[in-house]
């Protein structure tokens, strides 16, 4: 089975919340930062230029609740950017070093695995072999914040 695969940002209503709010979710306030430059954006899902005006927000990406749906930090643009493209893996993401961290449909976490720089895609595709396998969530190495989830498409 080759899963067609799409690959999801923070919501597009939660990003308008917290930029038309001034504080996320959670109740933290936006504090407008001129990235440096490296930063990933979980909003459009790319990497920061030095100079774009971005945000550390908390954001809990599961939304299946339980035990397992952690909040953590994520950089944003603090004002509209552009709708990644759901089904195709972001560019940007390719040549990191990643997390790949999986969970059944009820939110349990299961087996998960470090993917070398090039290799997410590919290890994605294999991980959803498993029928098992809900989402995946893709993550930082070593600081394990969020950077998008992945589904099955439809
Ligand atoms: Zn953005």
């Amino acid at each position: 089975m080759n899963a067609e695969l799409e690959y999801l940002p923070v919501p597009g209503a939660e990003l308008d919340r917290i930029r038309c709010n001034g504080h996320d979710d959670f109740g933290n306030a936006v504090v407008s930062l001129i990235a440096g430059g490296g930063e990933p954006l979980r909003c459009c899902l790319t990497i920061a230029p030095a100079g774009d005006q971005i945000a550390l927000v908390s954001h809990r990406p599961m939304t299946a609740g339980g035990p397992y749906a952690e909040i953590g930090p994520v950089f944003v643009h603090t004002s509209e950017c552009p709708v990644p493209a759901p089904d195709v893996f972001p560019m940007d993401f390719r040549d990191r070093r990643a997390v790949l961290r999986p969970y059944d449909a009820s939110g349990q976490m299961l087996d998960g695995v470090v993917a070398e720089p090039g290799t997410s895609e590919t290890e994605l595709k294999r991980l959803f072999e498993d029928p098992a396998v809900d989402t995946v969530q893709v993550r930082n190495v070593v600081a394990g914040c969020w950077n998008f989830t992945v589904r099955r498409h439809g």
